[in-house]
């Protein structure tokens, strides 16, 4: 088969990411994609509920030739056909984050035909995935400066371990996708942390905002407690930040053993950090918009568009490392990475 890519997952990052985003960049340039040693090096290798998901979801928006799609499966093949936009229901059947689905079929909805419309259901505010409020309020703002309009809306929280959360998105596509740079966050507009209980006593809400409002010293009306429903029992805290040119968004979730002061103090810890370094771009989001960027910097275009762009961020993380490798294999383009005083600048080009 020609044009087969071969990633070995084992490698950089090694874990779900590798996996999702050779799906989405599969389906974006018709590219057929073998994937081996699937998160090799995690407790429990291969694919979980939320991989296999965003496999068959992947398949699904195309048409495409699935083989290895199973519970625990190491290695995948992948012939992805023509895009097909349309109205989508994925279900992870667990809690495993429904966002991470999101990430994998958005891509190449972004420049389809025609608009799409997708139900998620499963996890919406999962550890060690981007939690709804995140996507809604930092990455697809940067999405839709692209070009496209991405509107999402939550109809019910999903937290782990009972899942059952549900998002809609619609998604309007563009068929050019401008660039962006982002090397200033500009001006703080709006401040907000919030503490949100499902099925907890409101006092550990109280008790997160007394504590990140003791340590910010932000004003009381910055602080927001709110009591959800969701199927079983769940505690975020979010610090979101809106500047002038982009709003970043800091999370952590309440568990068991960790006290809620401890819980607000890992979110002060992370707005701290990004504020002292003065970076536009946080961690996460930096390893989240390279794709997107990186599509408008592959696109040929006949229109004067920007094509690519860059930002600055403070360090990059594996994930935004692998993330950098994965992308130039699939797509003609280049991403230079430079320390600067200001901050690592991450630039997206055109070969
Ligand atoms: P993986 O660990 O390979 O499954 O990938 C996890 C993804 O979730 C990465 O793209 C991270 O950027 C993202 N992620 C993890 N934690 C957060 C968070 N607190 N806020 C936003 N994104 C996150």
């Amino acid at each position: 088969m020609s044009d087969l890519i071969t990633i070995d997952g084992s490698q950089g990052e090694g874990g779900g990411q590798m996996v999702r985003s050779s799906l989405a960049l599969a389906v974006v340039t018709g590219k057929s994609v073998r994937i081996e040693n699937i998160r090799a090096g995690r407790s429990k290798p291969g694919l979980g509920r939320q991989h296999l998901t965003s496999v068959r979801a992947a398949a699904e928006i195309c048409n495409g030739e699935v083989t290895g799609d199973e519970l625990g499966s190491t290695v995948i093949e992948f012939h992805p056909a023509a895009v097909q936009p349309g109205h989508y229901q994925f279900s992870i059947g667990s809690a495993g984050s429904a966002m991470l689905v999101l990430q994998t079929v958005l891509p190449p909805l972004l420049t389809a035909e025609q608009p799409s419309t997708l139900i998620l259901e499963g996890g919406t505010h999962n550890q060690w995935a981007p939690p709804f409020d995140f996507l809604q309020q930092a990455y697809l703002p940067l999405v839709n400066r692209l070009g496209p309009n991405v509107g999402i809306r939550l109809e019910r929280f999903g937290f782990y371990p009972a899942g059952g959360g549900r998002v809609v998105v619609d998604v309007q596509p563009s068929p050019r996708l401008a660039g962006f740079d982002l090397l200033d966050a500009g001006k703080v507009k709006r401040r907000q942390v919030s503490a949100l209980v499902a099925n907890l006593s409101a006092a550990i809400a109280e008790r997160e905002v007394k504590q990140a409002q003791r340590k910010l010293n932000w004003r009381p009306d910055e602080m927001l407690v709110r009591e959800v429903k969701a199927n079983g029992p769940g505690n975020v805290v979010f610090a979101e930040i809106e500047c002038e040119h982009v709003t970043e968004v800091f999370t952590a979730f309440g568990r068991q053993g960790v006290s809620a002061e401890k819980v607000a103090d890992e979110v002060v810890r992370d707005v701290r950090k990004w504020l002292k370094r003065g970076v536009p771009v946080g961690e996460y989001l930096a390893d989240q918009i390279l794709l997107p960027l990186g599509l408008s910097a592959a696109q040929s275009t006949d229109t004067p568009v920007q094509r690519g762009g860059s930002f600055l961020t403070g360090n990059l993380t594996q994930h935004s490392l692998t993330h950098i490798d994965i992308l130039q294999r699939f797509l003609d383009i280049g991403i230079d990475v430079s320390e600067t005083e200001a901050g690592v600048l991450v630039a997206v080009q055109p070969n």
